[in-house]
Formats: structure tokens, C-alpha cells, sequence
């Protein structure tokens, strides 16, 4: 609800001035404000009449380039280290989820959003990437072209869960996925692409936890001691945990209920369980990583909350945001290609939230890319200066260059300011005289100094040379000296 009691009556700077009047504010021209509107830093605001969904979020165009920076190194990275983008729909069957994340996860129990339309069978919003990714590989026979076979995607997902900071219901992930080699030399390659992204990006202060988590051969004997570990306090874990202590035991592990993890803390760890074959594929990792020069602690409690994960498991984990400190996770899924219908296949992966990455980036000061400012905003009075503003700017996009002119019949005055506050680099004033002459003044803003340009057919390239010698003249008057 509006209320307009609590709010100062502003004379704004946007030239808009609001008075009370018998308990409405008016704008300038007398117009009063109803309940679609409220006040916010000075500024009057629209009210949507239709707000967004509970955990989720706009990327507003004052962010979206933070976006694409994020975007822009994961795909050159993934790219580099071979991997191709592979795009999957953003829902699934309900089955894939049960069948590869697993029936017992807090995913499949409790988080999944499972619609269907009328005379439909249901279907799962994707809440992680690899089991799209995985499926469409089978679908599409692209295992046939070979192994290894090296994909990445960058996908929205959706978990119902508690919003809080950094977790949203909807959410992006970027993912790499590698089907083919079972050598612990892809484990290394897969980790070394994971840490390039992160150091690209600039985070700092990240540290790489590593972990195995075995093969269902060793897990027979690890799962054995959890049951008899877990079962002293049966009564004392949640109900779903209770259920898992038969099903699933390694899943308790990962409980978000505060009681089970307690109880989890001295729970024995897999690594003390691990079969001959899984115990020389990790010490072979943690070799290999040794001799990229990839830093790493062994940490027994990252587990990871899919079922499909076998062997290698490891979280990159910042502390610059506080409790949810994992930025990017992954591990091998050596069971998952089989469990899905294909041929027995060995896999790995990661993933990693773009929200959180840019948590991450924000609270650490990482640079992002710089917005793209206009290169030239043509200013023009009367219709046929109009008309030429509106010819010479199409020129000038197909050419490549920022260009914008005035859409709203304002006045000179008005049309320069707005090139102002766009950062216009130059700007062209038109008018009959210089249609007239076909002379006009291109007027550098940063300096307000301004040359003579001739609107022929060679305008184009003479505005490129001066945008070029704007844009170096830094790099221009250090080789001069
Ligand atoms: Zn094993
Ligand atoms: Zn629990």
C-alpha cells in the first residue's frame, strides 16, 4: 500500500515538482498520483500491478553487463579448454530428475517444480544442468562422433526452496560436461578449466576442496558403517533422514536440517572406505593437480547432493560471502550415461551459479566490462534536419558505430542534455543551415572541441577517423612524446 503520509514532498531535479494537496501529490502539470505509484530515493516509481514471483529476480540493463562478463569468460574458458555449447529445453521429463539426481536427494524430495498442462503429462523444470545435457547426448547419438566428448551450457534452473541471499528459486548455471575418459587426468583438466574461469574473473581467496567419494563397490562397506554410526541417534534425525538411513545413508551427510548435520559431524569418513581402484585414481588426481601447480586442501565432508556422483568430488569454497561459500562444484558421475539408457560410459563435470558468482565478484571488487556508450548522438531541429538525422544514423549503425538521435521531438537545449547524460562521445548538430551547406560541427563532448565534418557520402569513414583518434589518444600522445 501507498503511503503517502510518511513521504517529504520533493522538488525534484528531473524538473518535476510535487505539492500536497488534500492528501494526493501532484505532479507538474497538476496531475494527481494514485495508488500505482510510490516514492523511492526522491524519484516517483510505477508500481507493477503484477509483482515477480517470490525468489526471483530482474537483471535490470544497470547490471546485465555484469552478466555478460560472467558469461563472456565462462564461454571463451570453456571454449579454449575445447568444450562446444550445447542448449537443452528448460523442462524435462519428471523421470529424468528421479532417475539421475537420485529419489532420495532434498532435489527430487522436496525441491522440484513439477507442472502440467491440461491434457498433458507432467513435466520438471530443470533443477541442475547435467541430466539435460546427458540425455540429449543419448538422444542426439552425439557419443557416436566419439569420445571424449566436451559440452557446456549456461541454463536458468529452478529449486523450491527457502529464498534467502545468494539462493534464489530461479537461478543460472553455468555448466561443462565431459563424457569419455575414466583417466584421473581428465579429473585434473576438468578442475584446472573450473579454477581458469574463477581466476579470470578475479576472484580471490578461493580454496579447492578436494574429496573421493568412491565407487558403488567401496560404498557397499561405507554405507554398512554410516547405518551403524546413524543408527545410535535413529530418533533424533528428521523423518526424511530416518527414511534415508536404510535407502541412502551418504545422504544424511548432506541434510540441511541443522540436528542431522550436527549428528553428522563425526560420522566416518568415505576416504577410509575407498576400494583399491578409486584410492589410486584419487592419488593419481591429487598428483597431477600437483604438478599443474593447482593448490588444493582434501576435505572429507564435501560429499555433494546428487545421487550420481562417484569417485572425485570437489568444491571451490570462498569465505567473501559468508556461510554459502561454495562457488562452483563438481565431480565425476561415472554411473549416470548407464543409468539413463546408455552404454556404461565414464563422465565428469561442474557447475557453478551465475548469481553467485557475482556475489562472489561484487564483494570482492572484481572489475567488470564497461558498458558501451554511444559513439555519436545526432541532434537535430526542424523535420528535414530530422529526416537526415534519422538517414545518417541508419549509415552509421550498418558501419558499426553507437548512434541515437532524438525520438521524443524535443527541443536543442533538451536533445543535448540527454546526449549528456547518455555519455554521448560526439555529438552532430542539424539544422536547415546545414542541410543547406551540407557543413556541419561534430562537437567532441568530453573536450567541447568541434570540427567542421561535410555530410557527403564520405561522412562514415571521416566520423571513424575521428572516433579512432578519440579512442587512442591517449596511446596517440604517449608515442608522440
Ligand atoms: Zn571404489
Ligand atoms: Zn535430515
Amino acid at each position: 500500500m501507498n503511503k503517502r503520509t510518511d513521504v517529504t514532498c520533493v522538488k525534484g531535479k528531473s524538473g518535476s515538482e510535487f505539492s500536497e494537496q488534500l492528501g494526493w501529490y501532484h505532479d507538474y502539470y497538476g496531475r494527481p498520483f494514485g495508488d500505482g505509484f510510490y516514492f523511492l530515493g526522491g524519484k516517483i516509481m510505477a508500481k507493477a500491478t503484477v509483482q515477480r514471483p517470490r525468489g526471483t529476480q530482474d537483471v535490470t540493463p544497470s547490471e546485465s553487463h555484469k552478466w555478460q562478463t560472467i558469461e563472456k569468460v565462462c564461454r571463451e574458458t570453456a571454449e579454449q579448454f575445447g568444450f562446444k555449447e550445447i542448449r537443452t529445453p528448460t523442462f524435462e521429463d519428471t523421470g529424468l530428475f528421479v532417475r539421475s539426481v537420485g529419489d532420495t536427494t532434498d532435489v527430487v524430495q522436496k525441491e522440484m517444480y513439477t507442472v502440467s498442462a491440461k491434457g498433458d503429462s507432467e513435466f520438471t523444470l530443470k533443477p541442475e544442468g547435467t541430466a539435460g545435457v546427458v540425455r540429449a547426448m543419448l538422444e542426439n547419438g552425439i557419443l557416436n562422433d566419439g569420445v571424449p566428448q566436451k559440452l557446456f551450457y549456461i541454463t536458468p534452473c529452478f529449486r523450491h526452496e527457502k529464498p534467502q541471499a545468494g539462493r534464489l528459486r530461479e537461478f543460472h548455471q553455468f555448466g561443462c560436461e565431459m563424457v569419455g575418459p575414466s583417466s584421473p587426468a581428465a579429473d585434473a583438466d576438468i578442475i584446472a578449466l573450473a579454477k581458469s574461469v574463477i581466476d579470470r574473473l578475479g576472484i580471490k581467496d578461493v580454496t579447492l576442496h578436494l574429496n573421493s567419494i568412491g565407487c558403488p563397490k567401496c560404498r557397499e562397506k561405507y554405507h554398512q558403517a554410516l547405518k551403524e554410526y546413524f543408527s545410535s541417534r535413529k530418533d533424533e534425525l528428521c523423518h526424511t533422514c530416518q527414511e534415508r538411513l536404510y535407502k541412502n545413508p551418504m545422504r544424511i551427510l548432506d541434510c540441511k536440517s541443522p540436528i542431522c548435520s550436527d549428528i553428522a559431524k563425526n560420522a566416518p569418513v568415505i576416504l577410509d572406505y575407498l576400494c583399491e581402484n578409486c584410492n589410486s585414481h584419487f592419488n593419481k588426481l591429487q598428483e597431477i593437480l600437483k604438478a599443474m601447480g593447482i593448490e588444493f586442501v582434501i576435505d572429507s565432508k564435501i560429499v555433494r547432493g546428487l545421487d550420481y556422483y562417484t569417485k572425485t568430488v570437489f568444491e571451490f569454497i570462498t569465505d567473501s560471502i559468508g556461510a554459502q561459500g561454495t562457488v562452483l562444484g563438481g565431480g565425476r558421475y561415472d554411473g549416470l550415461v548407464e543409468a539413463l539408457g546408455g552404454q556404461p560410459t565414464p563422465a565428469l563435470g561442474f557447475g557453478s551459479g551465475i548469481e553467485r558468482l557475482l556475489l562472489t565478484m561484487e564483494n570482492s571488487n572484481c572489475e567488470f566490462i564497461e558498458k558501451n556508450t554511444c559513439d555519436l548522438y545526432i541532434a537535430s531541429m526542424g523535420n528535414n534536419a530530422q529526416n537526415k538525422a534519422a538517414s545518417l544514423a541508419l549509415a552509421l549503425r550498418d558501419e558499426g558505430f553507437f548512434t541515437e538521435y532524438d525520438l521524443m521531438s524535443r527541443g536543442l537545449k533538451a536533445q543535448m542534455k540527454y546526449a549528456n547524460k547518455i555519455n554521448a562521445k560526439f555529438t552532430l548538430v542539424l539544422g536547415d543551415n546545414e542541410l543547406e551547406t551540407k557543413q556541419a560541427k561534430l562537437k567532441q563532448m568530453d573536450t567541447g572541441e568541434e570540427i567542421d565534418i561535410s555530410l557527403d557520402e564520405k561522412f562514415c569513414d571521416k566520423f571513424s577517423d575521428e572516433l579512432t583518434n578519440y579512442m587512442f589518444k591517449d596511446v596517440l600522445s604517449d608515442t608522440e612524446l
